[in-house]
């Protein structure tokens, strides 16, 4: 596979084989969706998203990953990323963020989102509504010839005009082969100059955002990322590839995008 500083650049068949298993999981994350409710638990997402793997015959890709030992990372609240299924339930005003990954022919596809328990509080609806848009706000950037680092740039002003935070421990990343590869798709913006961004890299933008400090600590079980205050946090992410013609989610389901965002399909 042809290189750019590090970065793959993938040819046609291997986008598309990225954009299948970016379909699975986005298929997935909308049956996830339609059981998400008050007295599920959440170890039944985990077997909701083993069940399809196995009748997609995909590998689920986080199963083992650096050794995590689930298919999903469920986190709720103010667990930021990496949450453990568990027997615990979902209750009502609860948000659960599902993050996702499948591999198809070699191919990994890398997806989140967070989804509302029953009804929740306007300001748990709020911090999801500015997650999901600074998605496509650093989606709009991932562009040819721009530098990578103007996704995080684009994002953090949107989220933080919101009042929001934005978390900096973890990064998007390229995609690929691979679950985490070069470049870093940082949520922020570093005062370095990054690299720019070439047709054909796929990268998996992610911005994960806080309610209150951006600060997390990860908790005794070495994975489960929590907020150091204790205030919620949501996540949302998509694999793009940068094309000629703009950025190209890869990461859209049979259902397609969610109506407000349906110009970047
Ligand atoms: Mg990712």
């Amino acid at each position: 596979m042809k290189k750019y500083h590090g970065a793959f650049i993938k040819n046609e068949r291997e986008i598309g084989c990225l954009r299948e298993a970016d379909r699975m999981v986005a298929n997935i994350l909308d049956a996830v969706g339609d059981i998400v409710r008050p007295g599920l638990k959440t170890r039944e997402i985990n077997e909701l998203a083993l069940d399809m793997c196995s009748d997609y015959k995909v590998k689920p890709a986080f199963l083992g990953y650096n050794g995590f030992p689930f298919a999903v990372c469920t986190s709720v609240n103010e667990v930021v990323v990496h949450g453990f299924p568990s027997e615990t339930e979902l209750k009502e005003g609860d948000i659960v963020s599902v993050d996702m990954g499948v591999e198809f022919q070699g191919f990994v596809g890398d997806a989140a989102r967070t989804y509302p328990v029953g009804t929740v509080s306007d300001e748990a609806r709020e911090l999801m509504r500015v997650t999901e848009e600074s998605l496509y706000v650093g989606i709009d950037q991932a562009r040819v010839g721009n530098d990578v680092y103007s996704i995080g740039a684009a994002i953090q002003a949107y989220v933080e005009k919101r009042g929001f935070g934005v978390v900096r421990k973890f990064v998007g990343h390229g995609v690929g082969s691979r679950m985490h590869e070069k470049p870093e798709v940082p949520n922020f913006k570093p005062a370095v100059t990054g690299l720019t961004l070439q047709s054909g890299m796929v990268i998996a933008i992610e911005p994960m955002v806080t309610q209150g400090s951006y600060e997390v600590e990860i908790l005794d079980d070495g994975w489960t990322a929590v907020t150091a205050d204790g205030l919620l946090a949501a996540h949302f992410e998509h694999s793009i590839a940068i094309t000629p013609h703009g950025p190209r989610i890869l990461s859209i389901s049979d259902r397609g995008l969610p109506e407000r965002f349906a110009s970047y399909a």
